[in-house]
């Protein structure tokens, strides 16, 4: 099995390989397409059956119960960033794939009675790099998200995410027919801390809360040659004005609070460098573990620049104004996954995500459950991330055993969320 899974890993990222090591696998793209049909491939195999939904979730079923209605759901997302790494998202697809073909092998060894069913997700749309916002099919799925506002979604070049999916195969026609008992995520972490305090296997209890503000500064188009410097309206200057009082703003409020900020996407129209541009749409990041502190930053950032932008006559639209929650994960959960993580003598610490997954966009649902391996030196959406094989082993193994617990324990009611100590304020 541990040759299996590295052999796996390898053939998923020759699928959109970049030639820094990374891959680039944008939704709907067709190497989406090609990557989705190997893991169809690699299920169908395994004796797994596939549904497609309407959002492109790909679910490959193990029927452990098959009185049942029920399974435990695990996976992850085969869509990368522009320049990706090979393990963020796949590696949870081919662990879950692999830890599910081995369950339903010991099963059949061992006699032992599965209360559910075992289905592996690859979900549509995580990354959300081509088309926002990001966690498209499990947003969708578990109703965050409307079926046709996903589906409507456009790319810088107008082009649907409904007709990409047709093009690629991949909008499904039928629901998944089972009802999820419990979401399982394998992901590496994105950042530092497990390598640094030589863990192998992080539980995450929470994450994050992040705002995202897609702002439009709105000026007028004119010649950059001969139109008089006071009668241009440059929406370009206003933009970058506020990019950098943004960063001002944060700079100051990071030093008594932990944040983490960006500005790191901008679309210029008319994208002509002969044309004073008229409208510039820049992407802000705020992130900080709590939700009414990074609402209040948005508020702070946007009275910094009002009055500058206002004075340059240029007009600010909010397009889109998305707070993301922060979300205690499943209690229970944790406790499954950290029992399994200690009878194969495997350290772990408890931990928050920083990044979003859909492990938390599914948990208004169903109970959901997160873990990370280290990343080498916390590099991540960069070619060069990297986890090492033997943090992909301790991985697969904690997720076997984990999912052998699921299937076999009857449906728990969830613990309440005050039953894991909220873990410390970190330090700045
Ligand atoms: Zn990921």
């Amino acid at each position: 099995m541990a040759h299996t899974i590295h052999d796996m890993i390898d053939r998923f990222a020759m699928i959109g390989a970049t030639p820094g090591g990374g891959v680039r696998r944008l939704t709907g793209s067709t190497e989406d397409g090609v990557v989705r049909e190997l893991f169809v491939t690699e299920a169908q195999a395994r004796g797994a059956e596939i549904h497609i939904d309407r959002i492109g979730n790909t679910f490959a079923t193990f029927r452990l119960a098959p009185g049942s209605d029920t399974a435990v759901l695990t996976g992850s997302h085969l869509d990368s960033q522009p320049t990706g790494g090979r393990f963020d998202g796949a590696l949870g697809v081919i662990a879950s794939l692999l830890a599910a073909e081995s369950v339903a092998e010991r099963l059949k060894q061992s006699g032992a009675v599965a209360r559910h069913n075992l289905t592996v997700v690859n979900w549509t749309n995580e990354e959300g790099a081509r088309y926002q916002p990001s966690l498209t099919g499990s947003s969708v799925f578990i109703g965050t998200m409307p079926l046709d506002r996903a589906l409507a979604m456009q790319d810088r070049n107008g082009i649907k995410l409904a007709d990409e999916l047709d093009r690629i195969g991949f909008r499904g026609t039928e629901d998944w027919p089972l009802r999820p008992v419990h979401y399982l995520e394998l992901h590496v972490e994105q950042g530092g801390r497990l390598e640094a305090e030589e863990i192998e296997i992080g539980l995450v209890h929470e994450s994050w809360s992040t705002a995202k503000l897609t702002i439009a500064f709105l000026g007028e188009p004119s010649h950059t040659g001969p139109t008089p410097m006071p009668k241009r309206r440059d929406a370009m200057r206003a933009a970058a004005f506020a990019i950098t009082r943004f960063h001002e703003v944060m700079d100051e409020a990071a030093r008594d609070r932990l944040f983490h900020w960006s500005a790191a996407r901008i679309v210029v129209e008319p994208d002509s460098p002969n044309v004073v541009a008229s409208r510039v749409t820049v992407w802000f990041e705020i992130r900080n573990r709590d939700e009414a502190t990074v609402r209040d930053m948005g508020q702070r950032f946007l009275a910094a620049i009002r009055p500058e932008v206002a004075r340059q006559q240029i007009g600010l639209e909010m397009v889109a104004e998305e707070v993301r929650p922060r979300i205690r994960l499943d209690a229970a959960g944790l406790k499954v996954l950290g029992a399994a993580a200690q009878s194969l003598g495997k350290t772990t610490l408890d931990m928050e995500t920083i990044t979003g997954h859909d492990a938390l966009a599914v948990q208004s649902g169903m109970p959901g459950t997160l873990f990370f391996v280290p990343s080498v030196g916390g590099l991540s959406h960069n070619e060069a991330e990297f986890t090492k094989p033997a943090d992909i082993e301790n991985g697969l193994a904690v997720m076997e055993a984990a999912l052998w617990q699921m299937v076999l324990r009857p449906e728990g009611e969830r613990l309440p969320n005050g039953s894991v100590d909220p873990l410390p304020e970190p330090t700045v």
